[in-house]
């Protein structure tokens, strides 16, 4: 037996042997070797062995989530992202509450079981404003609830779920702690810990979600490797995995400092194949984790990237139902796809190429299920 098909038949045994939800299938070395083949015909069966964990652990179902971006605003200055505090020539918005309900129903028209609130670190995005549109979404729609609002307070999070929120998603973006204060500073007066912020979320009942960019500038194999047994560790509910795009108005694309300049062979590329290699092990190492095909992937690759990544293990797809004229604002990462596009429309495109895979969209909230 070859080295690729040992550790390949490792995983299957310690999947058969590991059925609970929280398991490593995969030990750290086996990841880093996975991360740094080359070889597209080893390649080829990570794909199939993801693809093959997928089916049996999630199905065939496609789950889609209505993505709207409710606010602009942010007081982080994280190096990466285009929203952060000090980007001055960006017009910033925020939804009314009545302009977050119309997107609701219209995510129910379509046929959507669940509504993602995403938007900067937005301390005008109250606790009782949140509140309030999360019992109105709950009252008047069967919407499952997910919140991305960043590092907010622990009793906001617990007002949330009291609520009704039913899901949190919270990227750690990289494990090493180094890299992340240099690209995500913590406040003045409060240490920025996104795992206890993780564990917490996940105390309250929270579905829970995190994730990672793929190719930081100053991220390192090794780290990348951290990342994906510390999804494993977490025990994660959802996770999100996309490329770092470079933002020309950000910090870290001026930058060229020790973190931006690592030798070539340490660096992780920022690459679709490297997001590939990063969600296909993660399907690996987490079997039960609902895994979306981000918006980054299919920015990068805006032909197949989308179909790709669901075909190496990710079964859930955003689709951004934010209106149009706010869509353009959230410019986290530029050339975002989907920024003008009707949602509708390319939710057909995407129903053609998901049955054309012998798959199917989901019905209903499409929760873990453990
Ligand atoms: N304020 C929220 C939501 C941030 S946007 C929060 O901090 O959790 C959601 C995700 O987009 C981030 O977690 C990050 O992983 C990703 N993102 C931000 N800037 C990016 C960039 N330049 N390239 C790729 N992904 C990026």
């Amino acid at each position: 037996m070859n080295e690729t098909n040992r550790h390949l038949d490792n995983s299957v045994n310690s999947a058969n042997a590991v059925s609970s939800a929280n398991s490593v299938l995969l030990t750290r070395a086996e990841i880093l070797r996975w991360l740094r083949e080359s070889d597209e015909k080893k390649l080829a069966e990570l794909w199939q062995q993801a693809d093959a964990t997928r089916q049996q652990r999630v199905g065939d179902a496609v789950h889609l989530r209505a993505l709207v971006e409710i606010s602009n605003h942010c007081i982080r200055k994280c190096s990466y992202c285009g929203l952060h505090v000090d980007h001055q020539n960006l017009t910033r918005y925020r939804m009314n509450t009545d302009e977050i309900l119309a997107c609701a129903h219209e995510a129910v028209e379509f046929g959507y079981g669940t509504i993602v609130m995403q938007s900067g670190e937005d301390y005008g995005l109250t606790k009782t404003f949140i509140s309030d549109v999360v019992r109105r979404i709950k009252s008047e729609t069967p919407l499952a609830i997910t919140l991305s609002l960043g590092e907010r307070m622990n009793n906001e999070l617990i007002e949330w779920r009291k609520a009704g929120a039913d899901r949190y998603l919270l990227r750690f973006e990289t494990s090493n702690p180094q890299l992340y204060e240099a690209i995500h500073p913590s406040l003045p007066n409060r240490q920025s810990d996104r795992f206890a912020i993780l564990r917490f979320l996940q105390q309250l009942g929270y579905e829970t979600g995190s994730g990672i960019m793929v190719g930081i500038p100053g991220q390192r194999f090794d780290t990348l490797a951290d990342d994906i047994v510390a999804f494993g560790e977490l025990d994660l509910d959802m996770i999100g995995i996309g490329p770092y795009i470079s933002h020309p108005d950000t910090p870290l694309a001026k930058k060229n400092d020790i973190y931006t300049s690592l030798d070539s062979q340490e660096q992780v590329p920022n690459s679709e194949l490297m997001t590939y290699k990063a969600v296909a092990l993660t399907r690996l190492v987490c079997p039960h984790a609902n895994i979306p095909s981000t918006t980054a992937l299919a920015t990068i690759n805006r032909e197949t990237g989308r179909e790709l990544g669901l075909a190496r293990g990710a079964n859930v797809v955003m689709l951004n139902l934010t209106p149009v004229h706010y869509r353009q604002l959230y410019e986290i990462y530029p050339a975002k796809t989907c920024i003008t596009e009707s949602a509708e429309v390319y939710r057909q495109q995407l129903l053609k190429s998901v049955e054309a895979m012998g798959r199917h969209f989901g019905v209903g909230p499409g929760g873990t299920k453990r």
